[in-house]
């Protein structure tokens, strides 16, 4: 049927919808196939303290080492993940690898702090249990709050209220919450306060137009001093040049996160990094 279509350009249409398709399956076959053979790994970026350049902090961003086709960013893989269930694979694994992690820096470096993405889709699922990850987190010998669960404001708007419970018991067990991508989404200031969140991440777009637009420079400084009355750290994410570090250190940012510090990195690379400085 699609061939007597074909004038139409339907059966294109259709060809390309298979094809597409296809791509997906092939691509979540991969993924399980990943996940059984370890391909996932964890990347850590550090976040550094505005003032001394000190690294404290870093972001847990995940990777796929494919074996035929490279590294394969987050991007590329999470919504598919996100739409198959996977994603609790995958978000067990970032997790495990972090306390992991956490607790090789801790015990090598001192102080330390690593933030983890956590999909709404996990999160607001109704098998996904916090109390297992109070275990695994009392089963690593860490504490809490060195732990930070960032999340986006997109999240707090799905899962029928369910979100606001789970984040409500994430901070009742002690976690660190940061809220990503801050800017973008459509909290407003009571929302903010409500959340009860120890960190704002400003969003890369506002970072970007600081140089060359006023306006972006206003809005970062209004969003740190907002933050900052309501007790909350920010930490500016994307910085890629030396005038952005000086004018958000100017406009009192507390850390800074960005190609301009360091790329997402390997825990050796990142362990070489925190030795040598
Ligand atoms: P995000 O949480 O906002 O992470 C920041 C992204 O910005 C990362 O991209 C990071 O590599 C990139 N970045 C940092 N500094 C710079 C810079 O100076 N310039 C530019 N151009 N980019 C910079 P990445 O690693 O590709 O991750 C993209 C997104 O995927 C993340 O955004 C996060 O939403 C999601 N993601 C990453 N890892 C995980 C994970 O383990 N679980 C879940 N659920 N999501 C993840
Ligand atoms: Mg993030
Ligand atoms: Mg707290
Ligand atoms: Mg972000």
């Amino acid at each position: 049927q699609a061939k007597s279509l074909g004038r139409n350009g339907y059966a294109c249409f259709d060809s390309a919808l298979r094809q597409q398709n296809e791509q997906r399956l092939v691509m979540l076959r991969d993924m399980r196939q990943a996940l059984t053979d370890a391909q996932f790994v964890m990347y850590y970026q550090p976040i550094v303290t505005m003032q001394t350049r000190q690294i404290h902090k870093a972001e847990a961003l995940i990777r796929w080492q494919h074996p035929d086709k490279g590294m394969i960013s987050p991007g590329h893989f999470i919504p598919l993940a996100e739409e198959t269930q996977l994603i609790h694979q995958l978000g067990e694994f970032a997790f495990q690898q972090t306390l992991q992690t956490l607790s090789h820096l801790q015990q090598r470096h001192g102080a330390f702090q690593i933030s983890l993405n956590v999909s709404p889709v996990q999160f607001n699922a109704k098998h996904t249990s916090l109390l297992k990850w109070q275990e695994q987190l009392h089963d690593a010998n860490l504490q809490p709050e060195d732990v930070v669960i960032e999340i986006t404001e997109g999240l707090m708007m799905q899962g029928e209220g369910r979100s606001q419970a789970r984040l409500g018991q994430l901070i009742q067990q002690g976690f660190s919450i940061a809220l990503d991508d801050f800017g973008t989404g459509y909290s407003s200031l009571a929302y903010l306060k409500q959340m009860d969140t120890d960190l704002i991440k400003i969003d890369k777009r506002f970072v970007d137009g600081i140089e060359h637009n006023e306006d972006d420079l206003v809005l970062c400084e209004t969003m740190i001093m907002m933050a900052h009355q309501l007790g909350l750290k920010v930490i500016a994410e994307g910085i890629e040049t030396a005038t952005q570090h000086e004018l958000l250190k100017q406009a009192g940012c507390d850390y800074g996160q960005g190609y301009f510090y360091a790329k997402p990195m390997s825990l050796a690379d990142l362990e070489a990094l925190l030795y040598n400085s």
